[in-house]
């Protein structure tokens, strides 16, 4: 019996190549790409390293796969770094708003709160981003394989 998520649901993106489409004075780009399933069953603990042969051109990734403990741990995590950029970003919201208020704000004043608040929304976007698209699977290599991408997608 196959129980969701025993498998990955993101899939490997073979890039094709950018299209670059100019039309009046926009021009969009459109990243071309054919998917094809990650048939690497989730460990029941830790994590399991495999190849995956590319549908579309052949070449065999490197892929680790989380345990579905794993995976939540990685879903939590991101979630705490969304949480923690939120509270961080909400008070320092307020005290932009409240110097504003005032006459003649000291502009030294505006650094600390401008500061955090652009950490805590810059972790509110990437928490966000990731506890999305998360599902436990990472290509080996940190930065991805150049013509290969993960998609949830
Ligand atoms: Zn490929």
């Amino acid at each position: 019996m196959t129980k969701t998520g025993e498998y990955p649901q993101v899939r490997l993106a073979c890039v094709h190549g950018d299209r670059q489409r100019e039309n009046g004075f926009a021009s969009t780009t459109t990243v071309r790409y054919s998917l094809s399933d990650i048939p690497v069953a989730r460990p029941a603990t830790g994590l399991a390293e495999a190849t995956v042969a590319c549908g579309s051109c052949a070449s065999r990734i490197r892929v680790r796969v989380f345990s579905p403990a794993g995976r939540r741990r990685w879903k939590l995590a991101w979630f705490g770094l969304l949480l923690s950029g939120a509270l961080l970003a909400t008070p320092s919201t307020i005290r932009l708003i409240a110097l504003d208020a005032l006459d003649d704000p000291d502009p030294l004043a505006y650094v600390r709160p401008v500061l955090t608040n652009v950490l805590g929304l810059g972790g509110v976007v990437v928490g966000a981003r990731f506890l999305f698209t998360e599902d436990g699977v990472r290509l080996t290599s940190f930065w991805g394989d150049a013509g290969h991408r993960l998609r949830r997608w």
